[in-house]
C-alpha cells in the first residue's frame, strides 16, 4: 500500500531502521530488531540506502521481509547522487519485483574523503532529479517520497533557498516529506509554516531521534547539522558519564518532543531507531494515550 493513501486517512507513527553493516552481509541480526518494532503497530517501517556506510544491496531484501513477514507496510531508501540512469532502472525494477510501492527518493551525501569525486560528472544531482526519473520509467507504481530540513540542509545557501528546492522536490513528485533530526521542535514549526506559504502541502513528517548516549548525540548533530537547546545540553554535560541516567533523558526528552508535536497536530512522527527496539519500547510505555491522540486531531 502506498503511504500516500495511510496519510490521506491519519497522521502516522513510522520506525527508520538500517541494513546491519556485517563484512559477510548477514542480515539476520535485524529480524529480532523488526519483529520487536512490528510489536508496536507502526504504520510503516523504512529502511536506509547505503547511509554512513551500510551495505545497499540489503534495502530489498529488509523492506520485503518486513512487508512479507511482518505485513507492515515498507519504505526503501534510494540514493543517487553515485549512480547511474542504468543502476536506478535495476533498483527500481527490484524493488518493483519485491513489491516495495515506496521510495523515499534521495539525492544522497557526496562520497567523503574522494579527492576525485566531482558532482557535475555525475548523472543526478539533486532529489528531484531522481523523483521525475522514476516518474517516468515506472508511472505510478510508486509512492515517492522526500527529505526535509528544518535546520536547513548543510550545503544550502540559506534556509529560504532550501525551502524553494523543497518545493521542486515535492514538483517533481514527492507526496510526503519526512524531516532530519531535530530537537528543538520550534524549527519543525517553522517549517511546516513557511512551507505551506509558497504552497507545499504534502504531509511532512517530524523526525526523532532519542538520543541516548553523549557520544551519539554528537556525531548526529556534526552529521546532521542540528543544533542542541540549553535545556538538553545542560542535562547530557551533568549526566554524560552516566548511561543509565543519560538512557531516561533521551527517551523523555523524545517522548515530550512527541507530545507538543501531537498537541500540535503533527501530520506523523517517525522515529530513528538506531536499530533499538528497545528505546521505541521504551517510549512506547511513557506515553501510550498520546500516542492514540495521534489521530484524534482534526
Ligand atoms: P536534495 O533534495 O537534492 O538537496 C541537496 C542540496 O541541494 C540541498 O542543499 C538543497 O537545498 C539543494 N538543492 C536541491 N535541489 C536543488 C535545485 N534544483 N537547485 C539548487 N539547489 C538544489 N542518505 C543516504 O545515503 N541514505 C539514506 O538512506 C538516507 N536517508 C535519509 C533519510 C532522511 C529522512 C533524511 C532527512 C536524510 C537521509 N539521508 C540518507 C541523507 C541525505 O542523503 C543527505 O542529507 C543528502 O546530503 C541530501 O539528500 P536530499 O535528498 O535531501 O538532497
Amino acid at each position: 500500500m502506498k503511504i500516500s493513501e495511510i496519510l490521506k486517512k491519519k497522521a502516522t507513527i513510522s520506525f527508520e531502521v538500517f541494513p546491519p553493516k556485517n563484512k559477510d552481509g548477514d542480515i539476520s541480526s535485524i529480524y529480532h530488531t523488526i519483529e520487536r518494532l512490528a510489536d508496536l503497530s507502526p504504520d510503516f517501517i523504512s529502511v536506509t540506502y547505503g547511509a554512513g556506510g551500510s551495505s545497499k544491496g540489503k534495502t530489498v531484501e529488509i523492506a520485503k521481509m518486513i512487508k512479507d513477514r511482518y505485513g507492515i507496510e515498507s519504505v526503501a531508501h534510494l540514493s543517487c547522487i553515485t549512480s547511474t540512469r542504468e543502476d536506478i532502472l535495476k533498483e527500481c525494477e527490484s524493488l518493483k519485483e519485491a513489491g516495495i510501492d515506496n521510495i523515499l527518493a534521495l539525492r544522497g551525501d557526496y562520497p567523503s574523503g574522494d579527492q576525485a569525486f566531482d558532482a557535475d560528472a555525475m548523472e543526478f544531482h539533486y532529489a528531484s532529479e531522481l523523483d521525475y526519473f522514476i516518474r517516468e520509467h515506472f508511472p505510478g507504481q510508486f509512492c515517492l517520497s522526500g527529505a526535509c530540513y528544518p535546520e536547513t540542509h548543510q550545503e544550502a545557501d540559506g534556509f529560504k533557498n532550501d525551502l524553494q528546492a523543497l518545493k521542486k522536490k515535492v514538483d517533481a513528485g514527492a507526496e510526503y516529506l519526512v524531516c532530519q533530526i531535530f530537537f528543538d521542535n520550534k524549527y519543525y514549526y517553522r517549517l511546516v509554516r513557511e512551507a505551506r506559504k509558497i504552497g507545499i502541502q504534502v504531509p511532512i513528517l517530524a523526525g526523532i531521534m532519542p538520543i541516548t548516549n553523549a557520544k551519539s548525540l554528537i556525531r548526529m548533530t556534526r552529521m546532521c547539522g542540528c543544533s542542541i537547546p540549553y535545556q538538553l545540553s545542560t542535562m547530557i554535560e551533568a549526566h554524560y558519564d552516566n548511561p543509565a541516567v543519560m538512557q531516561e533523558i533521551g527517551i523523555n526528552y523524545a517522548a515530550q518532543q512527541m507530545i507538543d508535536l501531537i498537541t500540535n497536530g503533527v501530520d506523523g512522527i517517525h522515529i530513528y531507531t538506531m536499530n533499538r527496539p528497545e528505546i521505541a519500547e521504551s517510549i512506547f510505555r511513557n506515553i501510550p494515550n498520546v500516542l492514540k491522540e495521534l489521530n484524534h486531531h482534526d
